[in-house]
């Protein structure tokens, strides 16, 4: 289905403004279309929503049990409780060198719901916004319902879709209040090293521009010198929120705990916004994130090892298939495909106008489902996930290539 503000029949006169200007999250929108596909009983290969098909750890479950038995089920501290995020103060330190103290860690309802509180605390109406693109589907939308702008920075494959203070600069005003980063980025895959960073630091500090750094996929950053947070350079720590989440990491999407890290002033202010919306997240599913960021970190370098080999066969069978090409990904577990040959060529008797056509076609006619471009600001992509286990992946990799055909 493709996302636009027609999909939607929300009244103005009935509701407030703001629902006139977002548009509904295209992840959630495949999700939907998929579970209905597979109620009724349809082959899908899910190479669309980022959902890491790893179970959640044993330890995390168990914890889980026992906070329930434990009557551990009522409300905790608005920021989360204590031990959690004393834990988490130690993972930013052990796998950043990032110093952050317990009280300026926020525990919320996902890495979503993190990233909103932060916009929300940072975003003054006026203030622009710069996002790269491609980006996250959220961010735009999240920075419309804060009151700011959002400006887009777009990125080229040849610069591995990634941004530099130089194309910065060219959107950058006096109006410019924040830039939201997010590496391992989703969709690219893309992943900043150290001198990057540092340059990127630099015109955050020069311009005095707060960043957003959306480190959801860092556990996942695949060469050799591994992920660095731009909170870690000189002089980012006071201009910086740090997000992650257990999500990605753990596999633990559904248990919804995210934080973010903030000078305290921040933080104060996300946690006013917690305090009178969600209050804390959910008791028992603190417990399992303290046991998953506590406990050994063994099995996430075999996981790691995992991802890295459904890219490359992933990276390798897209390359094959005709009108497709992509760059091999640093990082996280997507692939971004330029699929722009496709458009305006004919398809099982469909013409394809845009990339939400091309994936309706290959959902309907392959049974792959997969996210168009569109929601992360690309008219040319679209986003292959390898969060899945390796034969579903195979599987749409051949029904993608029996549609397209080879390369010839
Ligand atoms: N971040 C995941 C994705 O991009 C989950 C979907 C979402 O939360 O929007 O597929």
């Amino acid at each position: 289905m493709a996302i636009s503000r027609s999909n939607i029949s929300l009244q103005p006169a009935r509701l407030a403004e703001w629902t006139q200007r977002l548009l509904p999250s295209p992840t959630a929108l495949l999700e939907s279309t998929v579970a209905s596909y597979l109620r009724e009983g349809r082959t899908v290969y899910r190479l669309g929503l980022g959902q890491p098909d790893f179970p959640t750890p044993e330890r995390a479950k168990d914890s889980a049990i026992r906070a329930i038995h434990d009557d551990f089920t009522g409300y905790t501290d608005t920021a989360g409780i204590l031990p959690l995020r004393q834990a988490i103060s130690h993972a930013l330190k052990r796998d950043m060198g990032l110093d952050y103290g317990p009280d300026e860690i926020v525990v919320s309802v996902g890495g979503k719901h993190a990233l909103f509180n932060a916009i929300c605390a940072l975003c003054r109406p006026g203030d622009e916004v710069l996002i790269p693109v491609p980006y996250w589907v959220s961010f735009p939308e999240q920075v419309k319902f804060a009151g700011a702008k959002p400006v887009f920075v777009p990125t080229e494959a040849s610069g591995g879709y990634k941004v530099s203070p130089e194309l910065l600069a060219k959107r950058t005003n006096e109006s410019t209040r924040l830039l939201i980063l997010n590496q391992p980025n989703n969709p690219s895959g893309a992943v900043y090293n150290k001198q990057e960073l540092a340059e990127l630091a630099a015109f955050c500090r020069e311009r005095d521009i707060w960043v957003i750094s959306d480190e959801v996929y860092a556990a996942y950053a695949f060469s050799s010198e591994g992920f660095t947070s731009i909170a870690s350079f000189p002089g980012m720590r006071e201009r910086t929120v740090v997000i992650n989440a257990v999500s990605k990491t753990y596999s633990m999407t559904g248990w919804r705990i995210g934080y973010s890290a903030a000078p305290a002033e921040v933080s104060e202010a996300m946690l006013l916004l917690q305090s009178h919306t969600t209050s804390n997240p959910s008791s028992i599913a603190q417990k399992a994130a303290l046991t998953a960021i506590e406990g050994p970190q063994d099995d996430l370098e075999t996981i790691r090892n995992r991802y890295i080999e459904r890219r490359d066969i992933l990276v390798e069978g897209v390359r094959r298939i005709r009108g497709l090409d992509c760059l091999k990904p640093e990082g996280a577990f997507y692939v971004w495909v330029d699929a722009s040959f496709w458009i305006g060529r004919t398809l099982n008797g469909r013409t394809v106008g845009s990339m939400d056509e091309l994936a309706d076609i290959l959902l309907k006619d392959a049974g792959v489902a997969v996210m168009p471009g569109t929601g992360f600001g690309s008219t040319r992509h679209l986003r292959l996930s390898y969060a899945v286990a390796l034969p579903e992946m195979q599987g749409g990799l051949a029904a993608m290539e029996a549609l397209l055909g080879l390369k010839g």
